[in-house]
């Protein structure tokens, strides 16, 4: 037996010891009684913590949590946003070792200025490729969120606190039984049932109606439950390295080329958000997903005048358990321009008054805006680039990537490891364009076949 693994029975049994004297409920480390297990791996850490029911204070770092190891990683995945973070996540869970290259910082693109909504969803009656995305990630959003609470203690805010569409023109009427046909908990709101739930809301607004199962998560906290899970899980970050192209021989992506060198792996997936076209052209496939700008609004209310969700069409009002709330959203074809204009924040907080008058005197704290992913259809891009053996995009997710970002983590990874898909994976796949229909390259045409490979 070496040093270090005496070591390490040391510390096991210091922890053991630990729990035994401090009976079931657990103890709570210090941060330095952590470094004392510095020698472990951060996953033998993690795994020995959970158990013997060790509980962790927030604010400790585990140490080493993105030691570079050097070796080969299963998975390369190119984009940091909630997209890949999830994928990252999903892969070590089951087994994979990853490593996350952004051309920035992790978790600050998109996926931390959404709002943070997540639309409810049915499996059972869901028939689009989009409906039963939606409904797959509705399901395993209550399981993520515990899983990564127990994780990192980080609570990601996700609750399921109802929304209500509301409408100063049209007729909501099938909007409502279109979601109600899907299996959704609906109510289709007289004045007198909106003022029940919503008195703050506008006496102007002609029709309303209530979806209960309509959730919200804080996105920022979100992201740092799946970084940390991530590092302290093994999975490597690389920060500040865009990725510029690929290396290929015989029908596969051997490294990824970054500015600061190339990476090997085993199989890739380009989750880089507005930016994936760049790097699946590179690759010799075309996806058309391009930027698509959204500006927020964030306001500071003394106490908040309502609580659920209120949209009307694709602007909204989410609050905050803080106080908070949020005014979305604008959808403008800008480029890759981030930045908040007049026109845009003057609409919003129009949009704002207009629903609920009381939030003229509310405080403005800060103002930003994001690029979303889109690619002109309903449905994300998740599938395998055909014209390489191991390279995959999940990509395009538009205005709901945070929400379909678990379900898409598990498509990726049963895609990598050859298991069946939880949904059908067709409506994911590239397909052919009006003009195109009969293009030789077939880099535009995925079957279903080849997608469930
Ligand atoms: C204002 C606004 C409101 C929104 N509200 C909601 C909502 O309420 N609910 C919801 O579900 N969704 C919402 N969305 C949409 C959601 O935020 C996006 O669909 C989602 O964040 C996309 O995640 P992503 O990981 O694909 O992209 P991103 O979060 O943009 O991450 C992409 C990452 O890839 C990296 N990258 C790009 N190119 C390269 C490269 N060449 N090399 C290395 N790294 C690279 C980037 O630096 C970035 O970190 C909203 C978006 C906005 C802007």
């Amino acid at each position: 037996m070496n040093g270090g693994v005496r070591r390490d029975f040391a510390v096991f049994f210091w922890l053991l010891a630990a729990d035994v004297l401090n009976g079931p409920g657990g103890v709570t480390l210090e941060a330095g009684d952590l470094y004392f297990a510095s020698r472990l791996t951060a996953r033998q850490k993690k795994r020995q913590l959970v158990k013997l029911n060790l509980r962790v204070p927030a604010d400790v770092q585990y140490v080493q949590s993105m030691e570079s190891s050097g070796r080969m990683p299963d998975v390369i995945v190119v984009g940091g946003g909630v997209v890949g973070l999830s994928i990252a996540w999903e892969l070590v869970c089951h087994g994979a070792s990853v490593k996350v290259i952004d051309q920035r910082t992790v978790g600050r693109e998109a996926s931390w200025a959404g709002a943070g909504m997540l639309p409810p969803g049915r499996l059972t009656g869901e028939t689009s490729g989009e409906g039963r995305l939606r409904a797959l990630s509705c399901e395993l959003w209550p399981d993520w969120t515990q899983a990564l609470r127990d994780a990192t203690g980080i609570d990601n805010g996700y609750q399921k606190c109802g929304a209500i569409e509301v409408s100063f023109e049209r007729s909501l009427k099938s909007e409502s039984e279109t979601w109600a046909a899907a299996g959704n908990d609906v109510e289709f709101l007289t004045d007198e049932r909106r003022r029940h739930y919503e008195p703050a809301i506008s006496d102007s607004v002609k029709e309303a109606y209530r979806l209960r199962d309509f959730g919200q998560v804080r996105n920022p906290r979100h992201l740092k439950a799946l970084v940390t899970a991530c590092a302290d899980s093994g999975v490597e970050f690389l920060e500040g390295a865009p990725v510029c192209g690929w290396q290929t021989a015989s029908g596969r992506v051997t490294h990824v080329r970054t500015s600061g060198g190339q990476f090997a792996a085993r199989q890739f997936v380009i989750a880089s958000g507005a930016w994936s076209s760049q790097l699946t052209r590179e690759a010799g496939a075309e996806i058309n997903v391009r930027p698509m700008r959204g500006q927020i609004i964030l306001l500071r209310c003394p106490s908040l005048p309502f609580r659920h969700v209120i949209q009307d069409r694709s602007r909204y009002l989410v609050p905050r358990a803080d106080g908070r709330i949020l005014i979305g959203s604008t959808e403008e074809d800008v480029g890759f321009v981030k930045q908040n204009t007049v026109n845009g924040v003057q609409s919003l907080l129009q949009f704002a008054v207009s629903i609920v008058p009381a939030l003229a005197s509310a405080e403005i704290e800060r103002t930003w805006s994001g690029l979303r992913p889109f690619s002109g259809r309903e449905e994300p891009f998740i599938t395998r680039l055909s014209n390489h053996e191991n390279l995959y995009v999940a990509a395009g997710h538009f205005r709901s990537g945070l929400q379909m970002s678990p379900g898409t983590a598990v498509l990726v990874r049963q895609m990598l490891q050859g298991h069946d898909p939880a949904i059908p994976l067709q409506p994911y796949g590239l397909v052919p364009a009006a003009d195109d229909e009969n293009s030789s390259t077939n880099d535009r045409l995925v079957t279903a076949q080849t997608q469930q490979q």
